[in-house]
């Protein structure tokens, strides 16, 4: 499969006419051929009334059709073997054995949904059946199920250029829930996008999905963007990315004459409470975990732990140290684009400036153009609640240290957060009260909460929750990984006395599907 330069308009592959754009290799900046032709207004009009045109048709298909169009997805994204991870690495600099585990990551995620689909459950579908004896008022027959809410928006992601992308987890979980989707590709991979959105376009093809269920556009700024939240004929949006992005697209969508959801999923700096008697116990192990936790894929996960907080005791003196020897040894590596670099290295500048904060070590000097140095540093609290700047999320491998006087100062830091994807704790028996304090703060700040591990790593599952209350993301009521990721492109329609005829086959008096249903109030499959 080959890389043209074009955009995908369902089963079209559009040469852009809105100027050149060209993606760059990361490690040195200069454009990699070919050049893309960006989208117009009129190709966001199109790739819109088609998506609109295809949802009835898509969202009426059977769970087993859609189930196999995700599947042929994944499918698409292994054939393309070598290709695919011979061009994400040029584009994003990410070490191959990582892109393959993302690919493995994004082919594993469309599988969940496919086999959600199969499932049933995520109807949601409920039976009240009819009292027609109740006092004093009889009750109707009622039945509720959820379907899509229509076509949706997805913002490609630049630090999953597979698994938060063309076919990452927005795209799949609302072609799971019936969306015709349209993404916006990220600069930054915009290779690896059209051979991802070819994948779709063949996948669609093969399986028999109605031409609009899936389009992919380019953008030479943020008109195309702009344009894709603000059409009429969109009904939400997936983003992952800044928070000044995340709250454009918000500001966007709520200036429609239809306002629309926005789940984008902002800015975390992933709090790690380092706790007396874990420090003590095996303070040394935590450093070095907490080393690679801090450096993996440059720093540039979501989930990367930015601030650490513990007690002052001698305990995180021999922590300190060991983290330091631990970093000291890192090499950088390259970032994902120029411009990450960029923000990364005025952030380090921030914190190298920044009263009362002292560098406690770096890695090893970077050689290339946009490698990233991964850095430590520590402050008191005193400092850090005089400081909100201090709270900023510094993309990339760069961490802060918060010392704490003692429990009642911790609990005021905690309290202090904003909203963060996770929280973690490291402890031990003898930090039960402390745990058992700080628990109730936790919970408000955050969508996940750990022990005795790293944030980094995220696992699509049934129970997973990848959100959290703002500026984690803009709607702390969803997740954007595993498999209840669904549920933020679904709305619930009841049917009151509709005749078995015309009810949805998931509503159908016999249960044709033969799906757990909740009637009256049990859960039942007959
Ligand atoms: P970004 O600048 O927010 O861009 C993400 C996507 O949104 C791009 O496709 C971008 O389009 C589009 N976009 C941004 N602002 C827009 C606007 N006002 N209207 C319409 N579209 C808009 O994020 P990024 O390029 O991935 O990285 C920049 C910074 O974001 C990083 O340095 C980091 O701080 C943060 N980031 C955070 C996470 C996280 O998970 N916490 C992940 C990635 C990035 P164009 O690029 O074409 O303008």
């Amino acid at each position: 499969m080959q890389i043209l330069g074009e955009t995908i308009i369902g089963q079209r592959a559009v040469r852009g006419q809105g100027g050149e754009v060209f993606a760059l290799a990361a490690a040195t900046g200069e454009e990699l051929s070919p050049a893309f032709g960006a989208s117009t207004p009129d190709d966001v009009n199109t790739a819109c009334e088609l998506a609109e045109a295809s949802f009835d048709p898509y969202r009426q298909l059977s769970d087993e059709q859609r189930a196999a169009f995700l599947e042929a997805i994944a499918q698409g994204l292994l054939d393309l073997g070598d290709t695919l991870t011979e061009r994400v690495h040029v584009e994003s600099g990410l070490p191959k054995p990582r892109l393959e585990g993302e690919r493995m990551r994004t082919v594993n995620q469309l599988k969940l949904f496919a086999s959600l689909l199969r499932d049933g459950r995520w109807h949601g579908a409920v039976v009240d059946t009819a009292l027609p004896d109740r006092q004093p008022l009889p009750r109707a027959d009622l039945r509720l199920r959820r379907i899509g809410l229509g076509p949706v928006a997805v913002f490609g992601a630049s630090n999953f250029p597979l698994a938060f992308s063309v076919a990452g987890g927005d795209t799949a979980s609302a072609l799971a829930a019936g969306c015709p989707v349209i993404v916006k590709a990220h600069p930054a991979h915009l290779g690896t996008s059209e051979l991802v959105a070819r994948v779709i376009q063949k996948a669609a093809r093969d399986t028999g999905m109605p031409e609009g269920v899936f389009s992919m556009l380019i953008d030479k700024d943020i008109s195309v963007g702009q344009a894709l939240v603000s059409h009429p004929l969109i009904s939400a949006v997936g983003f992952t990315g800044s928070r000044r992005g995340g709250l454009a697209l918000v500001a966007a969508a709520q200036a429609r004459p239809v306002p629309i959801p926005v789940y984008a999923e902002m800015s975390s700096i992933n709090p790690v409470f380092l706790l007396p008697a874990a420090l003590s116990a095996r303070g040394e192990s935590i450093a070095k975990g907490f080393v690679e936790s801090l450096v993996l894929g440059a720093g540039q996960f979501c989930t990367n732990p930015g601030i650490l907080l513990a007690l002052e005791s001698d305990a995180l003196e021999t922590f300190v140290s060991a983290a330091a020897t631990a970093l000291a040894d890192k090499s950088p590596t390259t970032m994902l684009t120029p411009n990450i670099h960029g923000a990364y290295c005025n952030g380090l500048n921030n914190l190298h400036k920044a009263s009362g904060v002292t560098l406690v070590a770096e890695g090893r000097e970077a050689e290339g153009s946009f490698q990233a140095r991964p850095a430590f540093f520590r402050t008191d609290s005193a400092t850090f609640l005089a400081n909100p700047g201090l709270e900023d999320e510094n993309f990339g491998p760069s961490a802060l240290l918060i010392v704490c006087k003692d429990t009642a100062d911790l609990q005021k830091v905690a309290a202090k957060f904003d909203g963060q994807l996770t929280v973690t704790l490291h402890f031990d028996d003898g930090d039960q009260a402390i745990a058992q304090a700080l628990m109730p703060t936790l919970e408000r700040k955050a969508g996940r909460i750990l022990f005795n591990d790293f944030p980094t790593g995220v696992e699509v599952s049934y129970s997973m929750v990848h959100g959290g209350p703002f500026p984690a993301t803009s709607d702390s009521r969803s997740t954007s990984v595993g498999a209840t990721a669904i549920d933020r492109f679904l709305r619930p329609v009841c049917y009151q006395s509709v005749p078995d005829s015309l009810l949805p086959p998931a509503l159908q008096h016999s249960n044709p599907l033969k799906t757990w249903r909740l009637v009256n109030g049990q859960l039942v499959k007959d």
